[in-house]
């Protein structure tokens, strides 16, 4: 499958392509975030939320789980690092075909309860202070967005 990859080399590189995507997002769209702590996965949902004029600061869910923003569409973001197993059993995949656009870091964790398409992004170090981000569309929909986006 066709990968598509941009290089940041400082936070507001992340936050630049992730306001692009934003532009093209719909409701019911699903983004994982893949990447070592630190790697970029909240710079990159917080350049989401720029792109879809959230005005309120967006933080790490961690202890939350879901955080809910309103903008242009709503933006749910979940960090499922502490969830697995009980991720359908709280629920949230009921987000997955809601009325807005949901982002997924750790979402390899819940693998099985994701929906079938999705777009797929991976954040890697990059020497010293850069970041590689790898695109990859599951399915048509998002395969579409990376063709416009790129
Ligand atoms: P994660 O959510 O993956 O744990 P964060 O986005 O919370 O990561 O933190 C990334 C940290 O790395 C921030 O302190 C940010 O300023 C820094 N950083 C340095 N270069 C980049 C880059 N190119 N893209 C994103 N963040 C970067
Ligand atoms: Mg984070």
């Amino acid at each position: 499958m066709k990968k598509y990859e941009w290089i940041a080399m400082n936070p507001e590189d992340t936050m630049i392509i992730a306001e692009r995507l934003a532009a093209l997002l719909q409701k019911g769209d699903v983004i994982t975030l893949e990447g070592d702590l630190g790697a970029g996965k909240t710079t990159f949902t917080k350049g989401l939320a720029k792109g879809l004029h959230i005005t309120k600061t967006v933080n790490s869910p961690t202890f939350t789980i879901i955080k809910e923003y309103f903008g242009n569409l709503p933006l749910y973001h979940m960090d499922v690092y502490r969830v697995k197993d009980s991720f359908e059993d709280l629920g949230f995949d009921e987000y997955f075909d809601g009325n807005g656009v949901c982002v997924v870091e750790w979402a390899h964790l819940i693998q099985d309860q994701l929906p079938e398409e999705y777009l797929k992004i991976c954040l890697y170090y990059d020497k010293e202070t850069g970041r590689k981000i790898v695109f990859s569309p599951n399915g048509t929909r998002y395969m579409q967005l990376c063709e416009e986006l790129f």
